[in-house]
């Protein structure tokens, strides 16, 4: 069978598909009758040494892999399985009272977050988060169903899924994931942009891929031409072996680019700098190729846990980032929270539509304490690199004026405790939302800088939203509009003087680098994988080249006619 998927990290790769299904524990409280109490312990122990094994698995699994810093995390595991406080209770739950091992593992469990929720020392708060796993790990053995977890995988798999959250892919070994394949998302949804940025071939919008495929069936995923073929015969496999080939050595030959001065042929620097998720090592490694950092996603760092960051976690990060990056500027987006992504240790409230509500800066005004706290820790880590600090889902010119007024407060607050910033931070913000794209003549008075964040001006601009596998087709990021308003918003801040640059998916695309050029852009931002594609593209245009195509594409009537002449004027330099 062929299914075609929306390709949004290009490669190829075969192997077997591991269908991902998170488990949601169900429990409902039930008792049994007296005479059965030691068959139910019994079954409480089966389940603990079942739990036990499955985590010595993943721990061995991790150590053998050289990560012991992921590998300590399961023994911890382990350690909480055998508490001896907790198991008394869970045997006097059973034993005494009748429960039944779901109830009782629940009710004990739950007793024993409550408790630490409370504690006043952050790193006892924090195994809340591996309470709750251990927890989830029992019922789901007790439920019956199998373990699946991707940050342990224990063999090279294609990872299927409805969905994947971005703490999923945050979390994933990437070194045992082939492919990703996903029922929903679009290229510019979290999924597709981690995918890119581990160099990892994405196939999204595949609809029906949960129904229609099996555990371990053999795939192959076509993340170049947007095809997944199952049960591949001989010929087939064969045929995509020698196009894998291929491809790696294209990607080889692009990989030259990497450490190139970003130049046009006709000798006008362009700044590329890179997007950040959540400041892996393996992330900064790109910091040697690149100008600075010209979107800090912070967000990453809220997900996947149980307690907000304090703030002297945050200055940690934000120092480490910093420093790697000396004189060069390190975009921090404040927290983005909201739309697609979502935090376990903040409470949303549920919305209709949760892209038009209360997302990003709209939440963090909602949440005063919370931006705050980012803030304090921004401004104190500023001491240690070149720091602006930009805001997301700006409308308006109040929005810049509400968060302006939030940094004056958090930097009164800093000198009141005789605490150091730079003075030299940068403020600014994402143009994402048209009626501030409209207002860039002002806007630029306003701020010291401005990045245009594409993939939500796209899903604002041409009204669809972005993560809706059933509405791709009207998303359409090569919409002439599109061009129409960066151009716009670029001859403002020109005109200011005030830096503008593409931090959105378009920044690192294919082609439309080459038009960003021509309107006057001078700054792009991506992510990793995209660096040296990007500088091989910039090294062969020239301005007046550039500016031909961006004052073509202005007039056209199609996304469809755009990406059509794109292709065909700048096939020499792909
Ligand atoms: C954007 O919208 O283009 C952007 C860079 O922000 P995000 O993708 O994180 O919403
Ligand atoms: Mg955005």
């Amino acid at each position: 069978m062929m299914i075609k998927g929306n390709p949004v990290s290009e490669g190829i790769a075969l192997g077997e598909a591991y269908l991902y299904v998170p488990f949601v524990p169900q429990v409902e409280q039930s008792e049994f009758p007296p005479e059965e109490a030691s068959r139910y312990l019994e079954q409480y122990d089966r389940i603990r040494e079942t739990a036990r094994t499955e985590l010595e698995d993943i721990r061995d699994c991790l150590t053998g892999a050289g990560d012991p810093d992921k590998a300590r995390i399961f023994t911890a595991h382990i350690d909480i399985l055998f508490d001896a406080a907790m198991d008394e209770d869970i045997r006097e739950c059973i034993g005494e009272d009748c429960m039944m091992p779901d109830w009782a593992i629940h009710k004990v469990f739950e007793k024993y977050i409550r408790i630490l929720s409370k504690a006043k020392d952050d790193l006892i708060r924090e195994r809340v988060a591996d309470l709750r796993d251990v927890k989830t790990r029992l019922l789901r053995i007790w439920a019956g169903v199998p373990e699946k977890n991707l940050a342990a995988l224990e063999k090279p798999v294609v990872v299927v899924a409805h969905d994947l959250f971005p703490s999923d892919t945050a979390t994933l070994d990437r070194s045992k994931v082939l492919a990703l394949v996903t029922e929903v998302g679009g290229a510019t949804s979290h999924s597709a942009i981690i995918a890119r940025s581990y160099e990892i071939p994405a196939l999204l919008g595949v609809s029906g891929a949960m129904e229609n495929l099996s555990h371990g069936q053999s795939l192959i995923v076509d993340a170049v031409d947007g095809l997944l073929i199952t049960d591949p015969d001989e010929d087939q496999k064969r045929e995509y072996e020698s196009r894998k080939k291929a491809f790696a050595a294209h990607m080889e030959q692009v990989r030259q680019y990497l450490s190139a001065q970003p130049r046009t042929a006709d000798g006008v620097d362009i700044e590329v700098e890179l997007n950040l998720g959540a400041a892996s090592p393996q992330e900064l490694e790109g910091s040697r190729y690149v100008d600075g950092v010209g979107l800090f996603r912070t967000e990453f760092i809220y997900m996947g846990r149980e307690q907000l960051p304090t703030e002297e976690e945050q200055v940690e990060i934000y120092k480490k980032v910093l420093a790697q990056f000396g004189d060069r500027p390190v975009t921090l987006r404040t927290l983005d929270i909201g739309g697609d992504k979502k935090l376990d240790c903040m409470e949303l409230p549920r919305e209709e539509n949760p892209f038009l509500g209360n997302r990003a800066l709209r939440l963090c005004f909602h949440k005063p304490e919370v931006f705050r706290t980012q803030l304090r820790a921004a401004l104190r880590a500023s001491v240690c690199g070149n720091l602006w600090i930009m805001f997301p889902m700006v409308g308006s010119m109040d929005d810049i004026r509400r968060a302006k007024a939030f940094v004056k407060e958090a930097k009164a607050e800093l000198d009141a405790e005789g605490v150091p910033y730079s003075p030299n931070v940068k403020l600014g913000i994402m143009i994402e939302i048209p009626s501030i794209a409209l207002m860039a003549d002002l806007a630029a008075q306003e701020v010291d800088f401005a990045s245009i964040g594409t993939n939500d001006l796209c899903q604002y601009a041409t009204a669809v939203d972005r993560m809706n596998p059933d509405v791709t087709q009207y998303y359409q990021p090569y919409h002439p509009a599109m061009f129409r308003l960066m151009g716009y918003v670029v001859e403002q801040f020109n005109k200011a003087g005030k830096p503008i640059c593409v931090c959105g998916e378009l920044g690192g695309d294919k082609l439309a680098p080459a038009v960003l050029i021509g309107l006057g852009m001078r700054r792009l931002s991506m992510g990793l994988a995209s660096v040296a594609r990007t500088k091989k593209l910039i090294s062969g245009l020239t301005i007046p080249r550039a500016e031909e195509l961006a004052t073509q594409v202005r007039q056209m009537a199609t996304a469809h006619e755009v990406e059509e002449y794109l292709t065909r004027e700048l096939a020499d330099l792909l």
